[in-house]
């Protein structure tokens, strides 16, 4: 029985495999024509300011409407795309797009507001990304301090001189720089000494704790402090009660945004009064 057993399972395993790899293919060839198709789309989910209750910023998450497909969620495609390089275009587009966006939003009169867009560090090695911001802030008519990028703690593991330069560069134009997924990669502290990030994310697995054990509690008011002694702003992700919510505020949490608040939604389903307030 053993034997058959595992005779069935290592069958069962090499064909999830070749699934896996039979899917990244076709997600590889369909995204070749999704932003000629127009099957792309951008969601916004409001950043709160936990202390006014104003929106201080709107993150643009990208959407992938296939045909056949639907909606592939970005964690499946965004790997894909970075493993072959479409990233490139991609983010080009959800930048330009996400920025125009935001400047929509100001010439209608709201209050002005951040947009954070979320890089890949394929994006932040390729030698004309900052040449490309500049020109998409100065097409769009975005002032470069309304325009935030959100890299990935993970990601910064890739220690190189250009990912280096091109985070000085980024933050001379203007514009400001967010950990994201912050506590869930290995280099952290490491580079918070080597650079000045304004916003670190708290990942929202830690926020999810707050709820189940005093872990959840000690990381996030650990990550706050850290944070603000060194001169940095805190964001909370996937704030999902008013318990979390509580206990955020009460240990000086600056923002936070989750299903608590808002969902993401197309931008014109987004109901901002001129005071940001939603
Ligand atoms: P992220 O940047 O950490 O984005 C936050 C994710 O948490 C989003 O998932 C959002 O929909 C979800 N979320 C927000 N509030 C809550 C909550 O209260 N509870 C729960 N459970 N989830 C919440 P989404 O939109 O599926 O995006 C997943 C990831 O894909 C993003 O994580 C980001 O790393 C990546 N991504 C999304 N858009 C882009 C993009 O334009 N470019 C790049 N390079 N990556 C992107
Ligand atoms: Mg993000
Ligand atoms: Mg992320
Ligand atoms: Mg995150």
């Amino acid at each position: 029985y053993t034997k058959k057993y595992g005779k069935d399972s290592f069958s069962l395993y090499s064909f999830e495999l070749n699934q896996e790899t039979a899917d990244k293919l076709t997600i590889e060839r369909e995204l070749k024509s999704a932003i000629r198709n127009d099957e792309f789309l951008i969601h916004y989910q409001p950043i709160m300011n936990l202390k006014t209750g104003e929106v201080s910023a709107m993150e643009a998450l990208i959407r992938w409407n296939h045909p056949d497909l639907g909606m592939v969620p970005p964690d499946r495609f965004i790997p894909v795309s970075e493993e072959s390089g479409q990233i490139i275009a991609i983010g080009k587009w959800v930048l330009y797009n996400a920025c125009s966006q935001n400047r929509l939003w100001q010439t209608r009169g709201c209050v002005p507001f951040r947009i954070c867009v979320n890089i890949s560090t394929i994006q932040l090695q390729h030698p004309n990304f900052v040449s490309l911001v500049k020109s998409i802030l100065e097409e769009t008519g975005l002032e470069a301090k309304w325009l935030e990028l959100e890299v990935t703690e993970g990601i910064l593991l890739e220690d190189t001189e250009i990912l280096k330069e091109s985070l000085l560069k980024l933050k001379a134009l203007g514009i400001s720089m967010s950990i994201d997924d912050f506590g869930t990669g290995f280099t952290s502290l490491n580079y918070l000494r080597q650079f000045s990030f304004d916003r670190v994310k708290i990942d929202r697995s830690f926020v999810q704790d707050i709820n189940n054990d005093l872990n959840g509690k000690a990381i996030t008011s650990t990550i706050i402090t850290l944070a603000h002694k060194l001169g940095m702003e805190v964001v909370a992700e996937g704030i999902e009660d008013s318990v979390q919510l509580a206990y955020l505020r009460e240990e000086l949490c600056d923002e936070g945004q989750g299903y608590h608040f808002c969902r993401p939604k197309a931008a014109d389903q987004h109901d901002l009064s001129v005071t940001n307030k939603i």
